[in-house]
């Protein structure tokens, strides 16, 4: 190219609208010199109705249709895979960029339909027994890659041969810590409570933290929704090692945020999930460790039976360790659950998902001998 070539022209680039929830959309519109009840009539067709093109939504005029051909989209990410296991759990591999995917799970109960979402690409907070820690992180993701992967199961799960199938629940417990993506968590989860998009309540929209104290009180103030958080062990000295952002806010630090996030309703409770790890943390002098722990916070406890990956150095706690550290949860009145382990046959389980990361940071690097020795 000789240096007097002419560049082409750049076509300026398409605002996504899967970026917006409603207060964001209202101002778009006002720019664009529209009516504010626009936009509730785009949430409606673009998250009720799924539709990805402005020609379906034929109660806005035709000009406004054309402006928006002109300079917006509906992208949500792409679908590389869909799998569903023996027991009905489906999982979908999206695409987020060239060096980026994510994984979504579904995951179907008498009378009610889970979506499992991850927040971002990988995750930088390293917990010892999970798989995406092992992955190192590359980045935060967009409002449009969080709230699409609603989007996405919900066109999908509409037309499941298994028949229609309905998301009655969201659980912010896929890849990635979701109080490391504050902004972008909050504006999707605005979308979730909607009644012109998702119209979920509070209480069945769960996010699980790893521990980010301070950031609990931020949600707090901002969307109060169901709080689940991995504690996993009932001491300092176990949790640096299997949960390290303990060292940054340690346990006393966390429960007080625990307890200041369900002060203002008696009837809420945070949730605790609890990786059971065969000899690691599971004993009978755990669970009473744990007792005296939570006595102060309105709690439930979830006991995640250990999910394996290639490598790990963990193991599952047998039956009857599980067995007995919950009934003596139970019998200090601790409301608890066995978590079941779902879509394990199709690696969707707990801590199983991984998708494909370019980690920014050393730790993929670190451990990706050990991967390849696991796939030989
Ligand atoms: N970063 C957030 C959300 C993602 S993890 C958090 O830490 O809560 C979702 C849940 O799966 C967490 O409770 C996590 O500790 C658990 N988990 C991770 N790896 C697991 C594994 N291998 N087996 C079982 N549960 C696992």
């Amino acid at each position: 190219m000789s240096a007097h070539a002419v560049r082409p022209l750049q076509t300026p680039a398409k605002v996504n609208l899967l970026d917006f929830d409603r207060a964001a959309l209202r101002e778009y519109f006002a720019a664009l010199g529209e009516k504010p009840f626009r936009a509730e009539q785009v949430l409606q067709w673009t998250h009720q109705y799924g539709a990805d093109s402005f020609d379906a939504m034929t109660n806005l005029s035709k000009a406004l249709r054309e402006k928006l051909q002109h300079c917006a989209e509906i992208k949500a990410p792409e679908i590389m895979l869909d799998q569903t296991a023996a027991d009905g759990t489906r999982k979908w591999l999206l695409r987020l960029d060239s060096g980026n995917s994510i994984e979504t799970v579904f995951i179907p109960e008498e009378g009610r339909g889970t979506l499992c979402v991850s927040s971002q690409a990988g995750c930088a907070l390293d917990c010892s027994f999970c798989a995406t820690g092992k992955q190192g992180f590359n980045r935060n993701l967009t409002v449009a890659e969080i709230i699409g992967q609603l989007w996405v199961a919900n066109r999908a799960l509409k037309r499941d041969p298994r028949g229609e199938r309905v998301i009655t629940n969201v659980v912010l417990m896929g890849m990635g810590e979701p109080l490391l993506n504050f902004d972008n968590v909050v504006r999707a989860m605005n979308i979730m409570l909607d009644d012109f998009a998702y119209g979920l309540s509070r209480r069945r929209i769960t996010l699980s933290t790893a521990g980010m104290a301070p950031v609990i009180d931020q949600l707090r103030e901002a969307c109060p929704v169901s709080l689940a958080v991995s504690l996993h062990a009932p001491n300092d000295a176990l949790r640096n090692e299997l949960v390290p952002l303990n060292k940054k806010y340690p346990i006393t630090e966390l429960l007080a945020a625990c307890k200041r996030y369900v002060a203002d309703e008696s009837s809420r409770r945070v949730t605790f999930e609890y990786v059971m790890l065969d000899g690691v943390n599971d004993s009978p002098e755990h669970a009473r460790e744990l007792v005296r722990l939570l006595k102060e916070v309105p709690s439930k406890v979830n006991l995640i039976p250990f999910n394996p990956f290639p490598n790990t150095q963990y193991q599952r706690s047998s039956a009857q360790a599980i067995g007995r550290f919950r009934a003596i949860l139970m019998e200090a009145n601790l409301v608890t659950i066995t978590r079941k382990t779902r879509g394990d046959d199709i690696d969707a389980a707990c801590g199983q998902l991984a998708g494909e990361i370019q980690d920014r940071g050393s730790r993929s690097r670190r451990y990706a001998p050990l991967r390849k020795a696991a796939a030989q």
